[in-house]
Parts: structure tokens; C-alpha cells; sequence
């Protein structure tokens, strides 16, 4: 008997490079906590005092951090989780399309 998913009369099938991706994430990280992030959600901010851009580094006087960022775009329907740690530079690159994490690589 086979234990293929994916042959008709076993389990949902799954695309194969869902699958693939879905099992990267399972296996490299851990998840810390799920939530809903529509509006009707309570709001929670990440991040302690003093400030420290998770991205530059940077801390105050030399960055500001008088906008607050996301901690998942707004974009994807993040309306409640938010961020301490992100300066208003790079917030203003994030939001322009340009992935902080990405500058680093
Ligand atoms: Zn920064």
C-alpha cells in the first residue's frame, strides 16, 4: 500500500512545491505565537525600550523613531502588530519596496 498524499483516496493532495515550502517552515522555525491581525484584533507592540533598529542598528540621537513601523506589512492586512525596532529611515526604505534584510545580504 502506498503512502503517497498525493494518490487518489489518500488525504487532501497537496501541491508538490507547497508542500516543499510548507515543510522549509515547519523545520526552520519555531512559531512563537499566532494571532489575527485585522483591525478587530487587539493591538500589540513588539520591542522594548531603548530603541534599536533590528535592520541599521542604529539608536537614538542618530536614527529617530517617531513613526511606528509594522512588524508585518500593512499591506498584507497587518493592522494591529507593530514594532519598536525598525528607525523612521529605514521604515521609509521598507515601505518603498526594499527589504531591509535584503540590504544585508
Ligand atoms: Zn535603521
Amino acid at each position: 500500500m502506498s503512502e503517497d498524499p498525493n494518490e487518489p483516496g489518500h488525504g487532501i493532495p497537496v501541491e508538490t512545491e507547497a508542500l516543499k515550502a510548507l515543510r522549509f517552515y515547519t523545520d526552520h522555525y519555531d512559531q512563537l505565537f499566532f494571532r489575527g491581525l485585522g483591525g478587530t484584533n487587539k493591538q500589540m507592540v513588539l520591542g522594548t525600550k531603548p530603541y534599536k533598529c533590528r535592520f541599521c542598528g542604529g539608536e537614538r540621537p542618530a536614527r529617530t523613531f517617531r513613526k511606528r513601523a509594522h512588524a508585518v506589512s500593512e499591506l498584507l492586512g497587518n493592522k494591529v502588530l507593530k514594532s519598536l525596532y525598525e528607525c523612521d529611515a529605514d521604515l521609509l526604505i521598507n515601505n518603498a519596496g526594499t527589504s531591509g534584510a535584503l540590504r544585508r545580504l
